[in-house]
């Protein structure tokens, strides 16, 4: 590949992944709040500040950001795909007693560290967000092939959620970040919101209701209704986050998306040093490593 082109795909990914950490760090004030009690409080939520439910320091972020870490040092760190080398990481995670973690998450993983097994068995209850706010670093690892895409990054899900709806969402948001990685325009994207409201109704964003909770339907819908209602990533993530509901979650994956789509320089510059400069490094790092093993950089 071109040394400008590799240049541009790697800042763009690097902007998925600071993207995502951004709209953790912004959201977790106003996670489950509703609307109304934001507009009371703070008015329009806009500034990373800290607070909410968990009482975090301005800039702190929380599960949807470690467990992503998670991913991406575990498919950086292994020599190939391996997703022992991501549960393992998932499992030492929560051992270290995170501030938060999801309940179908804590179950996969302490299931992961009983029985070994990478993959739960089908379950009702795993429509929640859990493993799609943690997919971006499978969508840059797996750039430029999106049949690899849709298999990894449902193989990174079951490790604790096994389910039809977190299973699209996952796809459809890894998708979404690697066309705004390769510059598709924007009617590529939306195209992936239709694919998968296609197949499964209940991921509809037209007429969107402003529900915004950890089922995995209602937060695709607070996200796909922002991005495509908004022309900046600021914008996308202040919308995003002033639904309030699993605010953080939905943060992390709006930026994820938008972070792709935008790129780097449209992350406005205030979030970004509100972040720890050391996980700033780490998620740049990563990112470039991430998109480097990928099938786009592989083959040219
Ligand atoms: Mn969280
Ligand atoms: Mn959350």
């Amino acid at each position: 590949m071109n040394p400008r082109r590799a240049a541009t795909i790697v800042r763009r990914a690097r902007a998925a992944l600071l993207g995502g950490a951004v709209g953790d760090a912004l959201g977790a004030t106003t996670e489950f709040m509703k609307p109304a009690q934001i507009r009371e409080r703070i008015g329009v939520h806009r500034e990373i500040t800290g607070g909410g439910w968990l009482n975090l320091l301005p800039g702190q972020v929380t599960d949807d950001t470690e467990m992503t870490l998670c991913v991406a040092r575990g498919i950086v760190q292994a020599r190939e795909w391996n997703l022992a080398a991501i549960a393992d990481r998932f499992a030492h995670w929560l051992s270290g007693g995170p501030a938060d973690v999801g309940a179908t998450c804590r179950r996969g993983i302490l299931e992961y560290v009983e029985t070994r097994r990478l993959a739960t068995a089908p379950n009702e209850g795993d429509a929640g967000n859990g493993a799609a706010m943690r997919v971006a670093p499978v969508a840059l690892y797996t750039l430029g092939d999106e049949e690899l895409l849709s298999r990894l990054a449902v193989e990174q899900a079951h490790i604790t959620h096994h389910h039809p709806l977190s299973d699209a969402a996952c796809v459809s948001v890894g998708t979404m970040i690697q066309r705004g990685l390769l510059r598709t325009p924007l009617a590529g994207l939306r195209a992936a919101a239709e694919e998968l409201a296609a197949r499964h109704p209940e991921f509809r964003f037209e007429g969107y209701d402003g529900k915004s909770s950890a089922y995995v339907p209602d937060t695709l819908r607070t996200v796909l209704d922002a991005f495509f209602s908004t022309g900046s990533f600021e914008e996308c993530l202040v919308k995003t986050v002033n639904r309030g509901g699993d605010a953080d979650t939905a943060g992390a994956i709006a930026g994820a998306i938008a972070g792709a789509r935008y790129g780097l320089s449209a992350i406005p510059r205030r979030w970004v040093n509100a972040l720890d400069a050391g996980l700033r490094e780490e998620l740049a790092s990563l990112a470039e490593q991430l998109v480097r093993k990928s099938p786009l950089f592989d083959r040219a």
